[in-house]
């Protein structure tokens, strides 16, 4: 079935085994991040046999459909009020930055006599989720709001970077939340177990040694899946960077003109589109459109081809320069980026295939 998403499982697995030698080494545990692929459950339970100590994902019905796997699960994308009923039902730990959620939280989890872990977001500068760091007496006074709580346990901290400020992890900015943690530890007699120094964009840090003495987790995504890290895009040595691939199907090929013919409007998004004069081309087009990938994050496996555009079920090819010659019901693949994976995993359109080298 086409169009396909092939996921090389081993590969995976292979990347995954080098970065929690990496995490170990320095006192760090894993978890494993797996919304970019919305936490395929057939996919999941094979990465977790091993080397991993939490699953995590932003959404809570990709932790409910893996509900069976016996691994601690983290929400990590702050809870709707309108979901903590399932928030503490599916997930054993949730990251946190308001006092309202956190109450209903705990109501929630009073119904059904459990305690759930709750760590407290802060902000360091990348300004998306999170209190900021700055404005300590909000922290104490959300601290003394949780102990309050009797089914609600202030399981740590964690911080967020290098995501919509860009903002990279250093050893000083990381070195705030390993002291705020023990300002808190000391201030109000406690302990927290789980000091969270960010994503994939962290890994730089323990190359050059500079991760901070009590930072004790990571949450890794994007290096795991594209053996990258995301500081400064470099590869992970011996990681794998395509395990997971799109193969499309031609439906058409023709020769054509470069740019339209008539008076130009806007495109299918409402894009007023710029045409290349290459004279006549030679045309395919590959049954996949806007509505499952992000053509901007794919890169043809055959590097003679040239993506020229897409509309929702659409995608046009250039394929001139090939020396391969395509014909109707052939298959094109393309290796894919962050995006490319997390957009054609959540189309229902795209068979998602499993393999095993
Ligand atoms: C998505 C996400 C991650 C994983 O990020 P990667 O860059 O893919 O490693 C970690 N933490 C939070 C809060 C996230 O939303």
């Amino acid at each position: 079935m086409y169009p396909r998403l092939q996921i090389d499982v081993d590969k995976i697995k292979n990347n995954i085994k080098i970065l929690s030698e990496l995490l170990r080494k320095n006192d760090l545990e894993m978890a494993m991040v797996t919304k970019s692929y919305c936490a395929i459950p057939k996919l999941v339970e094979e990465l977790a046999k091993d080397n991993i100590d939490y699953i995590a994902d932003s959404r809570v019905e990709n932790l409910k459909n893996i509900a069976y796997i016996n691994i601690p699960k983290i929400l990590l994308r702050i809870p709707m009020i309108s979901e903590t009923k399932d928030v503490v039902k599916y997930c054993d730990i949730s990251f946190n930055s308001e006092v309202d959620t956190i109450y209903e939280l705990n109501r929630c989890a009073k119904e059904l006599d459990i305690k759930h872990k709750v760590v407290l977001m802060i902000d360091l500068g990348d300004l998306r989720e999170g209190f900021f760091y700055e404005y300590k007496q909000e922290i104490f006074k959300i601290v003394e709001d949780i102990l309050s709580l009797e089914n609600i346990k202030l399981y740590g901290l964690a911080t967020n970077l290098t995501c919509y400020g860009a903002v990279i992890p250093t050893k000083e900015n990381l070195q705030i939340l390993v002291d705020l943690g023990k300002e808190i530890e000391n201030k109000y007699g406690i302990k927290l177990d789980f000091i969270s120094g960010g994503n994939s964009s962290s890994i730089d840090l323990l190359k050059s040694q500079d991760m901070p003495k009590g930072i004790t987790n990571l949450r890794l995504g994007e290096v795991i899946i594209l053996g990258k890290e995301t500081a400064y895009g470099e590869y992970i040595e011996d990681a794998y960077s395509d395990a997971f691939k799109l193969i499309c199907e031609v439906i058409e090929i023709k020769e054509k003109p470069s740019i339209p013919i008539g008076k130009i409007g806007v495109d299918a998004f409402g894009n007023k589109p710029y045409y290349e004069d290459k004279g006549i081309i030679k045309r395919a087009i590959v049954a996949i459109g806007k509505q499952d990938i992000d053509i901007t994050s794919i890169i043809p496996l055959d590097n003679n081809i040239e993506i020229l555009g897409a509309s929702s079920d659409h995608m046009i090819l250039n394929i001139s320069n090939c020396k391969n010659d395509y014909n109707i019901g052939d298959k094109v693949e393309f290796k894919l980026q962050y995006a490319g994976v997390l957009v054609a995993s959540t189309s229902k359109y795209v068979y998602k295939e499993l393999i095993h080298r």
